[in-house]
């Protein structure tokens, strides 16, 4: 895992829900980006309001009409990188957290771990995987700035360095003090929390139905994790008799990845 020694120059995104008008617009642009494809929908769904595979950002919609846009929130301190036995997820020196599909082994322990419920598992796949918004890592490499947010029409949703994004959030709260949650002491939702996060919130209502209950505190989560309790020798031993296990597990999916392109290449073939 890179370090990252100053958080308020790493990059990060600003939500600003009380802006939000729920068009859609940046859940467009990040499928189209990442050639995500149609949703797979229940049929009893007539709104899609969850993450999914073909979904790394979605709109929730709460009762009064507020919109509150969904993500992965690029913790400082991802546990989801800490569970990744494998190094299949990286937090990376800009700030994104991103993954590597190639090897991801497909364990789910970076789903488990994560405190705000946000990999999903690509089910439809024969060799299944995880997936989840990487904050458009390529793009702000070359000096860009996300799909969603370069495309939002409406600035509910922003992007810039942490220090400027919560200046921002601070600016607007300093404008507007009641028209923020809670009321009389705004809260910049994922400045401290679980060590603080890469994708902030400001919003009129308040969020924990959306994961930022309080429970989770400001320490970060990855000392919970198996990559912290692996070291510890007694749980050493244990996560040694699980490794036998994700060995399986591997082997299983590199023999399923093995067939898939036997299949493709004899139907190439045939074809
Ligand atoms: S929100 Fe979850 S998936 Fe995203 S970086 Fe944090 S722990 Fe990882
Ligand atoms: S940052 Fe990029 S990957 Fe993440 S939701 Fe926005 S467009 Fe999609
Ligand atoms: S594009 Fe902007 S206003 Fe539209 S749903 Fe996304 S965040 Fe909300």
């Amino acid at each position: 895992m890179s370090e990252t020694t100053d958080n308020a120059s790493t990059f990060a995104i600003l939500t600003d829900t009380t802006l939000c008008t729920g068009c859609e617009t940046c859940v467009h642009a990040c499928k189209q980006t990442y050639q995500l494809g149609r949703d797979r929908a229940w049929r009893w769904k007539t709104k899609i309001d969850d993450l999914s595979s073909t979904r790394f950002t979605t709109i929730v919609t709460r009762p009064g009409g507020k919109h509150v846009r969904q993500q992965c929130r690029h913790c400082l301190e991802p546990a989801c990188v800490s569970a990744c036995l494998v190094g299949a997820l990286q937090k990376t020196a800009l700030g994104p957290v991103t993954y590597d599909q190639d090897r991801c082994m497909g364990c789910r322990y970076c789903m488990m771990a994560c405190p705000y419920g946000i990999p999903r598992y690509v089910w439809e796949s024969p060799v299944p995987y995880v997936r989840k918004c990487i904050m458009c890592y390529d793009r702000i490499k070359d000096g860009g700035q996300p799909a969603c947010t370069e495309s939002c029409p409406y600035g509910a949703t922003i992007f810039g360095t942490r220090a400027e994004m919560l200046e921002e959030a601070r600016r607007r709260i300093t404008e507007n003090p009641h028209k923020y949650y809670p009321h009389g002491e705004p809260h910049i939702y994922g400045e401290h929390e679980v060590g603080g996060v890469s994708v902030l919130y400001i919003s009129d209502i308040s969020l924990e139905f959306l994961g930022w209950q309080a429970e989770l505190g400001t320490e970060p989560v990855p000392a919970l994790t198996w990559g912290a309790l692996s070291k510890v020798p007694p749980i050493a031993l244990g996560v040694a008799a699980a490794m036998s296990g994700i060995y399986w597990v591997i082997g299983r999916r590199m023999r399923l990845q093995a067939e898939a392109a036997e299949r493709a290449a004899q139907e190439g073939a045939d074809g």
